[in-house]
């Protein structure tokens, strides 16, 4: 069953999460202009509380977090998946780099990605209390927020998606 926003009409769903699209980009990233930092728009409820403290947490230790990309539609997912199986060639192996839009943590908004590499790793260190954990050893940008991270830990790293 599809999660939906709220419903005004009963029995109608006003939006299914999964079609809420996300920017497709962003200004260029202020201290790594590789890197765009997109708005956090789209993000589920409790993942955009916990970015933004995320945010003002790494600023105060003068970390600036530049949101590469955050959510995205399952539209937009499939769009990125099906340019990867062109540029591996297969599936299998596009699967490692991007997942179709069903497995995707950014089509539910609870998944970022952060650049650059410094304020990654930040995040990695210092995000868990607020709910953040890296999850694939391909991908230190990616990290995927659950409030159960706070209590549990994180869990282990998966080789990639
Ligand atoms: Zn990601």
């Amino acid at each position: 069953m599809p999660l939906t926003a709220t419903d005004r009409v009963a029995g109608r769903a006003t939006a299914v999460v999964e079609d809420v699209p996300g920017p497709e980009s962003g200004p260029p990233c202020p201290v790594d202009r590789r890197y765009v930092d997109e708005r956090p728009d789209g993000l589920r409820e409790d993942a955009l509380a916990a970015w933004h403290r995320l945010r003002a947490e790494a600023a105060k230790k003068r970390v600036w977090l530049c949101l590469n990309d955050g959510k995205r539609s399952a539209a937009q997912q499939r769009r990125e998946f099906t340019d990867a199986v062109r540029r591996f060639g297969t599936r299998e192996l596009a699967r490692k780099y991007v997942l179709p839009p069903e497995r995707s943590m950014h089509v539910t908004g609870t998944a970022v990605d952060v650049q650059p590499h410094a304020a990654a790793a930040w995040v990695e260190r210092n995000g868990r209390a607020l709910g953040w954990c890296r999850r694939y050893e391909n991908e230190y940008w990616h990290f995927e927020h659950a409030a159960s991270h706070v209590a549990d830990g994180c869990p282990e790293l998966l080789p990639n998606p």
